[in-house]
């Protein structure tokens, strides 16, 4: 099933390991993480506290790289929503 929302919730450590995983969906500034707004419905860039749905355009390729980078958080703050 596809993953229709991503979010990132409080406690980041800035570790970068999301963007390094998945840099179209994830950009780690210098204090936290922001889904991109490039993938998102609402255009915006921060941490998605909103929830807005993700693309219709965000494909099957890039789902499989936002788990991975949900399972590769250290502090699992990544979340998501099929
Ligand atoms: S992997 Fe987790 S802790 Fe690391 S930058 Fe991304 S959201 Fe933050």
């Amino acid at each position: 099933m596809a993953i229709a929302k991503v979010w990132i919730e409080e406690g980041c450590i800035v570790c970068n390991a999301c963007e390094t995983a998945c840099p179209e969906v994830f950009r780690v500034t210098e204090d936290s993480c922001f889904v991109r707004g490039t993938v998102r419905s609402d255009g915006v860039e921060d941490v998605n506290a909103g929830k807005s749905p993700l693309k219709d355009s965000v494909g099957a390729d890039l789902e499989s790289q936002i788990e991975e980078a949900a399972q590769g958080c250290p502090v699992e703050v990544i979340k998501f929503e099929k």
